[in-house]
């Protein structure tokens, strides 16, 4: 998710500037993650205690009312690439029953009551007024119009994230939501094409619900509204890699933003410059991810799967290619199967390109599914090429993995040092080395 809009305005949150400092994390909590990080240290890499015996293997949240969700032809986001990713998905694991995939496809929006976990009363009113008007209103500073049924579209999103978490929860199985990840939303207004945040709310249900969740974010851009909305709770580890705020929207998600109160410590910025690519995520990820979730211990995973770090991305430039995606990929599904006994939701998010959002998000399906998932060189199946062209007018690509070439990475080592050094010293933890 995004906004058309880069710069470095901050959001009216109350919450400290960015360089405000936060008297530092480790101050104000003698973090939990620092003094289980030795005894994690520890446990034994064959903790599995997860097996896969029944099928389907994964639930996957697909209701084509979710197009709904539309801002009009000129708007820079839009489900039709989930839905082609869906579609390419069904290609390559065609539907059976029983099947490695349970297709949820009925899904009514989400009731008020649900919406107010997360979003206010008054903001919800302002939203359903925008719902029946007859002309547009601007929810927020010009990204993110209102539309004739705004309202019941975003609240079926919402209800979709709210559809994969009670299914992971109730049957320990991944869950997949490609139409979710509004993650910019915040309580009392919309931001950057996200109308009601969706992942946030379902986060909110499984605190709710006592139970603690590690929320990883993996957009282009800060998950903002997530991390905004539970900075104080001490239930909700958040780590989120992005393009350095300075240089993208929402212009926050600093490494000095660690949380606050029960929160201090728990909340992870890993900002990287644009250009970055998978020499910096995927070290990064390796490090930080896995070390700090064994840790934390949460009963739940949720990620915002945006694809709009991918190589190409019309609005931002981070470089990924789709092989950073699949490992990072395989690497939650590990941590899922080891920590939480498979209880893991992902959600879609931004990406602004059909091409790659519909084959990594696709991919990404296979992975979760624990099918054969295709390589790189694999020729995507000419039935879906014909579908991609007759939506979008467009040719598709041949392959999985063909990509634009990314453009030389300004990121070096001694970027990733530093940036793991202040991590270290802000969280008070203590990361891997190098491999
Ligand atoms: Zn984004």
């Amino acid at each position: 998710m995004m906004a058309a809009r880069t710069g470095s305005a901050y959001p009216a949150t109350g919450l400290p500037r960015p360089d405000a400092g936060l008297a530092g994390c480790r101050a104000a909590r003698p973090t939990a993650l620092a003094s289980a990080f030795a005894r994690e240290q520890s446990r034994a890499a064959s903790d599995r205690g997860f097996l896969v015996t029944s099928s389907p293997r994964l639930s996957v949240v697909w209701d084509e009312r979710f197009h709904d969700y539309d801002f009009g032809p000129e708007h820079p986001f839009s489900e039709r690439s989930r839905e082609l990713a869906v579609r390419l998905l069904e290609t390559v694991v065609p539907p059976a029953d029983p099947g490695p995939i349970e297709w949820l496809r009925s899904v009514p929006p989400a009731e008020r009551a649900s919406l107010e976990r997360f979003h206010r009363p008054e903001y919800l009113a302002k939203v359903q007024a925008a719902s029946r008007a007859r002309e547009t209103v601007l929810l927020d500073a010009g990204d993110t119009p209102g539309f004739p049924g705004c309202y019941e579209a975003a609240a079926r999103i919402v209800a979709g994230a709210d559809r994969g978490l009670g299914t992971t929860l109730e049957a320990g199985r991944p869950a997949f939501h490609p139409a979710g990840g509004l993650h910019h939303a915040h309580p009392d207004r919309a931001s950057g094409f996200c109308i009601f945040n969706d992942v946030a709310v379902a986060v909110s249900r499984a605190v709710d619900e006592h139970r603690k969740v590690a929320y990883l974010d993996i957009d282009a851009h800060h998950g903002d509204g997530v991390m905004y909305g539970f900075y104080e709770s001490g239930r909700v580890l958040d780590i989120d890699f992005h393009q350095d705020g300075r240089t993208l929207f929402p212009g926050t998600g600093f490494p000095t933003e660690c949380g606050r109160r029960d929160g201090a410590g728990l909340k992870v910025n890993v900002p990287l410059p644009p250009g970055a690519g998978d020499g910096a995520l995927r070290p990064l990820f390796h490090r930080i991810v896995p070390t700090l979730l064994r840790s934390f211990r949460p009963d739940v995973i949720v990620v915002q799967h945006g694809v709009d770090g991918h190589v190409g991305d019309t609005l931002a430039r981070l470089q990924y290619t789709p092989a950073a995606y699949a490992d990072v990929d395989r690497t939650v599904l590990g941590l899922a199967r080891e920590l939480t006994r498979g209880r893991l939701l992902v959600t879609g998010g931004g990406g602004y390109r059909a091409d790659s959002v519909s084959r990594v998000l696709a991919r990404a399906g296979t992975i979760l599914a624990q099918v054969d998932a295709p390589d790189d060189a694999a020729a995507l199946p000419a039935r879906w090429r014909e579908e991609y062209r007759a939506a979008l007018g467009a040719t598709a690509p041949r392959t999985w993995g063909e990509h634009p070439r990314p453009a030389p990475s300004p990121w070096r080592r001694e970027d990733e040092e530093k940036l793991v050094g202040v991590l270290e010293s802000t969280l008070g933890v203590r990361l891997p080395r190098p491999s």
